[in-house]
């Protein structure tokens, strides 16, 4: 393991690490808890460069992305298989889960590492990155609302085995709309006992526990107070998961209809506050949004590496197609949309890492890089003629992966109300 560890690099920065974190927040704890060593904090602030570390973590997860996926990625697109060799591999090599505090077993970084470690592996192949990212999808959540034993009992089996969570929110009747979840969980004696059915749930059939978010406190006023997240562990009786194929695209990422019948789990899986889990949930898309933009960037800058490539090596009449006054002005676009999206998408990585998360900042964000990744794919394959329409070349699943960017973790009208109401204040 250390050979390989050595060969990929990111624990090079394993000695710098302790330095790091006495300079840099942690963002699970807030700005007064933490030593000094931030430049805001010295006056002078502004400062767009990554640091060495972040670099060197950047790097190697771009070594791991192209040494592990390029060869692959292609096969576990069309056959929909979960890369689990490389999820393996993933995990050992500190990969998931950076965010996650040390105390956890977790590599102990911040959510700018994570943003650039996913950065990274969306730009060689956003299908297994999808699977890769999602195996802690929802221990943000964890981190903030769980108490301590709950803490220690689900987070550092990520890094010490194979634990894979999810986040159990939308359903049928309820997708956008999450305040409308009509799954239940009742007490019964020290138990709740939970019914219902969730749709296109990332790693339903996959994980090894979920979050689930169930309908609580009906009769509570406030849509916003009826909500709770329970922890649920996937071998569970009356726990069922049918796994939903021909995805357009991250074909080889699992998303399952899941079934929850009678369902009973101990009282002290309530995560946070029964009747909190709306605001509970509100506060994990301000943080997983800023990956979803990290993704965008990946996407879109991997795109345009394929863009220029083909557009340097094509030759049409009697020139490159690079040499074309039109294709220039794409690529020149494209860059630019890219730049600009990833420098909104490093902010609010950043601000989560000085304990600021801010709603409007993330959501515009996530919009953006995601609406700028689904608008470079499409002119990087016209870029590719008609050879990016088939699928023995890249940009054809990068183009069908791109799209639901778009939709999941708030749709980009779901993110322009967030902005919206931010900017406008609420009318009601
Ligand atoms: C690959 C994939 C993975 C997913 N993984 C997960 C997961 O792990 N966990 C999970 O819980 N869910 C997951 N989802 C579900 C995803 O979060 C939902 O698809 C998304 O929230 C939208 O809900 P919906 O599909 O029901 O669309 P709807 O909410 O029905 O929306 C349909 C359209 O109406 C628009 N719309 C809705 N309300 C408004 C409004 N008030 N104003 C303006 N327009 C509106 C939407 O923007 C959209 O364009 C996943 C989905 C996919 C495709």
């Amino acid at each position: 393991m250390k050979e390989d560890i050595l060969v990929y690099g990111l624990k090079k920065a394993d000695s710098l690490r302790q330095q790091y974190q006495a300079n840099f927040i942690n963002p699970y704890k807030t700005l007064e808890n933490c030593l000094g060593g931030i430049s805001e904090l010295g006056g002078f602030a502004m400062d767009f460069e990554l640091g060495k570390e972040q670099k060197d973590i950047k790097q190697a997860a771009r070594d791991f992305a192209i040494g592990e996926f390029t060869d692959v990625a292609r096969e576990y697109d069309l056959n929909e298989t979960l890369p689990r060799e490389i999820m393996s591999k993933a995990r050992k090599l500190g990969f998931i889960g950076l965010f996650i505090p040390e105390e956890y077993g977790g590599p102990g970084f911040g959510f700018l590492e994570q943003a650039l470690v996913l950065e990274e592996f969306w730009r060689v192949d956003p299908g297994i990155s999808q699977q890769l990212c999602s195996i802690t999808f929802g221990a943000e959540e964890l981190l903030l609302f769980g108490t301590e034993p709950q803490k220690k009992k689900y987070l550092p089996p990520f890094f010490e085995g194979e634990a894979i969570m999810g986040f159990a929110i939308t359903e049928p009747d309820a997708g956008s709309d999450t305040a409308s979840a009509a799954t239940k969980a009742i007490k019964d004696g020290n138990e709740y006992v939970i019914n219902g059915t969730k749709a296109m749930i990332g790693n339903g059939s996959a994980g090894t526990f979920m979050l689930v978010y169930c309908l609580t406190n009906p009769e509570e006023k406030s849509k916003t107070g009826r909500h709770s997240i329970v922890i649920v562990e996937t071998d569970r009786k009356g726990y069922e998961a049918n796994r939903m194929e021909g995805k357009m695209g991250l074909r080889c990422s699992d998303t399952a209809m899941v079934y929850l019948t009678d369902v009973r789990v101990p009282l002290e899986n309530l995560l946070g506050k029964e009747g909190n889990g709306f605001i509970q949930l509100m506060h994990f898309f301000d943080r997983s949004r800023a990956y979803v933009s990290a993704h965008g960037v990946g996407l879109a800058q991997g795109a345009l590496d394929m863009a220029v490539k083909h557009a340097k090596t094509r030759t049409q009449f009697g020139q490159p197609i690079g040499a074309f006054q039109a294709t220039q002005f794409k690529i020149a676009d494209m860059a630019t949309k890219i730049e600009t999206a990833r420098t909104i998408a490093y902010k609010a990585a950043w601000l989560l890492d000085r304990g600021r998360p801010d709603p409007k900042l993330t959501a515009m964000a996530k919009m953006y890089a995601c609406h700028v990744a689904v608008e470079v794919v499409d002119e990087a394959l016209q870029i590719h003629g008609g050879y990016g329409y088939f699928n023995d070349q890249d940009i054809e699943r990068f183009y069908r992966a791109a799209k639901v960017l778009e939709i999941y973790e708030g749709t980009k009208e779901v993110e322009k109300i967030v902005i919206a109401r931010e900017v406008l204040g609420k009318f009601r």
